[in-house]
């Protein structure tokens, strides 16, 4: 049956994140054909965002400006996204599983008295219900779940649900409309960027990631260098990180940031379970380990037995000459 389904749409320093356009298109599915609607929060002129929405496929979009919008807060984004929400009465919303999305979404949910099946992997429709499949256990195993009832609230998680093409001569209204923001008492004074090129990690197509193996903070320089050839960005295990070679920001793992780019290089991480919750589900994982029997080979789709400062030089000079 269609269904008119709201994605809840996230910009950064005036850019929408892909994961809007991933969200479009789960919408697209959860939709069967009715309608998508999607709502962007934020301060300023927006429309030019919310066009590009519509591009992606959303049927239009309301954006939601205002002074006390400038930054995320919780209260702030809640009542905008609320307030869209009570006037359009969706049957479905999707969101991105972002800090944004993980932030936002449970408190809509509990102010709709709904559930919510959070960081969705894949959304197929299935003898006319929708299956969502989400990871459990840290990402050992998936379950799969339909919403038979009621609000079908969803987050999906980035780099799995791939985005539409953007196609401009699609058409559809951006309105704009006016919610009054009462009593946020989270004031955010300040935003301090740690991780060094802006990349987001949950949205890189291509990590680095270093562990206690690259023995200090300049050992973090190769892989620097074999992310800037591939187009990608650096990350690391809790070893490197609590060891002091990198900032906490680039931890993956259980308590750290959840990955699924197209390529994952481990570079002297041994593979503990906390790791792996972060990044298995990545979609190629290259390992380097001078220990052979180092658990991130069990995961590995290749392994490269050897010490990662002779290994890494030598796959960015390769890199180098594809690209010559
Ligand atoms: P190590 O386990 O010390 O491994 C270093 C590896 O480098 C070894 O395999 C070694 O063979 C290899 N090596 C050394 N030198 C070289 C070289 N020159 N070339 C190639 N290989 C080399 N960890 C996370 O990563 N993310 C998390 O989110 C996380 N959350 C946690 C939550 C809890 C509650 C707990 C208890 C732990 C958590 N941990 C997490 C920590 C986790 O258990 C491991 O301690 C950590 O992942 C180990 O980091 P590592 O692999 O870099 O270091």
């Amino acid at each position: 049956m269609s269904k008119k389904v709201v994605v809840i749409g996230e910009a950064r320093e005036g850019s929408l994140r892909n994961v809007t356009f991933e969200a479009i298109a789960a919408a697209n599915i959860v939709s069967d054909g009715g309608e998508v609607v999607g709502v962007l929060c934020g301060n300023g002129d927006l429309s030019e965002m919310g066009q590009e929405m519509v591009y992606y496929g959303a049927d239009r979009v309301i954006t939601v400006s205002n002074e006390e919008l400038k930054t995320y807060t919780t209260e702030g984004y809640g009542q905008a996204v609320y307030a869209v929400i009570e006037d359009e009465s969706p049957e479905g919303i999707i969101m991105g599983h972002t800090s944004q999305g993980k932030d936002l979404t449970p408190k809509l949910a509990s102010k709709l008295e709904s559930g919510l099946i959070s960081d969705a992997t894949e959304i197929v429709a299935e003898g006319g219900n929708i299956v969502f499949t989400r990871p459990i256990y840290s990402g050992k195993a998936f379950e799969k779940k339909e919403i038979t009832d009621g609000l079908v609230f969803a987050t999906i998680r980035p780099n799995n649900i791939p985005a539409p093409n953007r196609d401009d001569s699609l058409a559809g209204a951006v309105t704009t409309k006016d919610v009054e923001i009462k009593s946020i008492r989270t004031i955010v004074k300040d935003i301090i960027r740690k991780s060094s090129d802006g990349v987001d990690l949950s949205e890189a197509k291509v990590i680095i990631a270093g562990g206690r193996g690259v023995k200090s903070a300049e050992g973090f320089e190769p892989l620097e260098e074999l992310a800037d050839v591939l187009g990608g960005t650096v990350g690391a295990s809790r070893g490197a990180c609590d060891a002091g070679y990198c900032d906490y920001s680039l931890q993956i793992g259980q308590t750290g940031k959840v990955v699924t780019p197209d390529l994952y290089i481990a570079c002297g991480i041994s593979g503990a379970i906390q790791h792996l919750a972060g990044m298995s589900n990545s979609k190629v994982i290259v390992a380097i380990n001078k220990d052979p029997e180092a658990n991130i080979f069990n995961v590995a789709d290749y392994g490269i037995v050897g010490d990662l400062f002779d290994v890494v030089p030598q796959l960015i000079e390769e890199v180098k000459q594809m690209k010559v």
